[in-house]
């Protein structure tokens, strides 16, 4: 293939007019693509970039979050990004405004140490990861000035994979790394060399796309003012507002703690797959965001938590307990896609599916035809499995968070274990609460169970009954405009 050396135009306003360098043709045809886009996008102002700031007002569909699996709701989403490239320091805020209520969290990074801040809270605590591609490479790559950034730092990595039509004009495909992220494709215009569309996949979700339009400067370098985001073809982020400000001084306390915050204590190291033993044959274990409880009754062993590597999990609570039985029942908690991700697991372990009527079909969609299908039974209301001390008892709830959510208690241990209504990732302190924990709360209320601790599909700590009247006594809405220059 060779790029065309001569002209580089654009689709609608004139606002570029860059020149070339003959020159930059002298290398591979990877290197003259990318050198051709760096010079589209800015040239040296771009390569030299020492600031960028992404401000973003996205319409967030809640694909596979919503009330109901039949009515999808929208989330207002808005995102501040700072970057002092020079000084290695990142802040990431997120606004999200949704049925569950408002939330505002920052993540801070200076290369070597991060923090998140809780708004809401008022407080802060230690970061995953001081990887500030990890928090903020999401937004990153929602914008293609960064993209064009970030390939000009790779060119040596960069694989050209062919031409294409896209909207009907011909396009140059180019692979390129992304650290903490699978490779992105991007679609570049052969005429203007600026990118019209970025792909990546996920193995989860499947194709992520990335498509950009309406394209603008801000001192010198270009960027699409429009994006939005699909996951498998279905619009997933929808710009209102995409404003890129580059090199401009971005002051020193965009990347501090807010004064007057406090800070929360360790956060509870979950690399490594972590195991609560509750009881004998009752166990509370997972690693990173999932986590499952497995109860040996009478009837079998009973599984709650339908996150992916349940069969790790259930291994795991095999060894840990002795109990080497089948799994005899798997409780759906509620119809939201990341907690469908292990059924097709519990569906080959040969389990039956515990969920209600209203999300069949949602239950059956999620578990692939190769581990059998899964039965399923639907409860109305209750049921329970096993008998005396060895029994378990399922109740169908409505939250703020769901229609139907299946609650699952243990009486021999006075526990329960709940998903998605409150969570924590620090060892000790009181869970901030939202309307998912306020709604659930009186739910809990409301069946009269002799509840003392609380295990979750989210969080590797087993909460008390206590910290869960604590964090809703605490609750309180968050009003944003006051607290930050991302809501004004
Ligand atoms: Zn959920």
């Amino acid at each position: 293939m060779r790029i065309k050396t001569k002209k580089i135009t654009t689709m609608g306003a004139a606002i570029l007019s860059v020149a070339i360098p003959l020159a930059a043709f002298a290398g591979d045809e990877e290197n003259q693509l990318i050198d051709a886009m760096t010079s589209a996008y800015g040239g040296s102002a771009l390569i030299n970039l020492k600031t960028f700031q992404i401000e973003d007002r996205f319409i967030a569909p809640t694909t596979g979050q919503s009330h109901t699996p039949g009515l999808q709701e929208i989330n207002y989403n808005r995102i501040l990004v700072k970057a002092d490239i020079a000084q290695s320091k990142f802040s990431y805020d997120f606004w999200t405004e949704g049925r569950s209520g408002s939330f505002l969290t920052s993540t801070i990074s200076d290369g070597e140490t991060a923090f998140t801040i809780d708004y809401q809270a008022k407080s802060y605590g230690q970061a995953p990861s001081a990887d500030h591609y990890g928090f903020a490479g999401g937004s990153m790559r929602t914008t293609d000035a960064i993209l064009a950034y970030e390939i000009s730092k790779v060119k040596d990595q960069a694989k050209l994979l062919g031409e294409v039509d896209y909207l009907n004009r011909p396009h140059v495909k180019v692979s390129m790394p992304f650290p903490q992220s699978a490779d992105l494709t991007l679609f570049v215009d052969k005429e203007t060399y600026l990118i019209s569309k970025m792909t990546r996949n996920n193995p989860a979700f499947g194709d992520l796309d990335y498509v950009y339009s309406n394209y603008q400067q801000n001192n010198g370098i270009t960027y699409a003012a429009n994006i939005d985001f699909f996951l498998a073809g279905v619009p997933n982020l929808i710009s209102t507002n995409h404003k890129l400000v580059f090199n401009d001084s971005i002051s020193d306390d965009a990347f501090a703690v807010p004064e007057k915050f406090k800070e929360e204590g360790d956060r509870i190291d979950t690399t490594e797959m972590r195991v609560n033993k509750i009881a004998s044959g009752v166990y509370h274990l997972g690693q990173g965001g999932g986590y499952s409880l497995f109860v040996d009754t009478s009837d079998g062993v009973v599984a709650v938590g339908g996150y992916p590597a349940l069969t790790a999990r259930y291994d795991r609570y095999k060894t840990e307990s002795d109990i080497h039985k089948p799994l005899s029942y798997q409780v759906v908690t509620h119809h939201h896609s990341d907690h469908l991700g292990g059924l097709s697991e519990a569906a080959a372990l040969g389990a039956t599916l515990v969920t209600v009527a209203d999300n069949n079909q949602v239950v059956k969609d999620a578990v692939s035809p190769s581990s059998g299908g899964g039965r399923l039974l639907n409860i109305s209301k209750q049921v329970t499995f096993g008998e005396g001390k060895k029994r378990v008892e399922i109740y169908e709830v409505a939250t703020i968070h769901a229609a139907s959510f299946l609650v699952t208690y243990v009486p021999a241990e006075k526990l329960v274990f709940i998903a998605d209504h409150m969570g924590s990732p620090y060892k000790t302190g009181v869970p901030t609460a939202n309307l998912n924990t306020v709604t659930m709360h009186a739910a809990l209320k409301a069946l009269g169970l002799d509840i003392k601790k609380i295990a979750t599909a989210h969080n590797a700590r087993i909460f008390s009954w206590k910290d869960m009247e604590k964090s809703v006594a605490a609750y309180a809405p968050l009003n944003c405009a006051e607290d930050h220059s991302l809501c004004r």
